[in-house]
C-alpha cells in the first residue's frame, strides 16, 4: 500500500520514482476489469474503476502551457506505439501527457491519459512495468 497522501496533492514524478513505485508494485493479474495493460488499451470511463484507483501523481510538465510537451515517441528498439515491451519514458509522448494512479485491489500503478480526436475523447491505459522505464530525452530538448 502507498502511504495515504491528500487527493488533492498530485506531485510531477520524475523517472526515479517511476522505477521505485515500479519496483515496490510488481506485477500482478489485474481482477478490476481493465484488463493486463501491458500495452496501451482504450479504457471507457464505464471500465474506469474509479471507486478503487487513486491519483498518486503526474508525468507532465508544470509549465506545459509555456511550451507543448513534445509528440516524439521514444522506440529505440523497433517497438511501436502498443508494444507490450515499449519503453516507459516519461520525457516522450505520450507518457508526458499521463496521469500516474494506483489500484487499490491489484495494487498495480497504472498510467493514464486521454487522446483527443476530432469528435471524440478515447481514454488510454497502461500498467507500469519494472525494467521499461527510461530516462532518454529528446534531442531537441
Ligand atoms: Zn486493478
Amino acid at each position: 500500500m502507498l502511504c495515504a497522501m491528500p487527493l488533492d496533492e498530485n506531485p510531477l514524478l520524475q523517472t526515479a520514482a517511476l522505477e521505485s513505485l515500479a519496483a515496490q508494485h510488481p506485477g500482478r493479474s489485474c481482477t478490476c476489469g481493465m484488463g493486463q495493460c501491458r500495452s496501451w488499451e482504450s479504457v471507457p470511463d464505464e471500465r474506469w474503476p474509479a471507486q478503487q484507483v487513486r491519483r498518486i501523481g503526474t508525468l507532465r510538465p508544470v509549465d506545459a502551457s509555456v511550451s507543448e510537451p513534445t509528440y516524439e515517441e521514444f522506440h529505440p528498439h523497433q517497438t511501436r506505439y502498443d508494444s507490450p515491451e515499449a519503453p516507459i519514458a516519461p520525457a516522450f509522448f505520450p507518457y508526458n501527457r499521463c496521469d500516474v494512479f494506483s489500484c487499490a485491489q491489484c495494487e498495480r500503478v497504472l498510467l493514464k491519459y486521454t487522446e483527443y480526436g476530432g469528435y471524440y475523447v478515447d481514454h488510454r491505459v497502461r500498467a507500469l512495468q519494472a525494467g521499461l522505464v527510461s530516462d532518454a530525452q529528446p534531442d531537441s530538448a
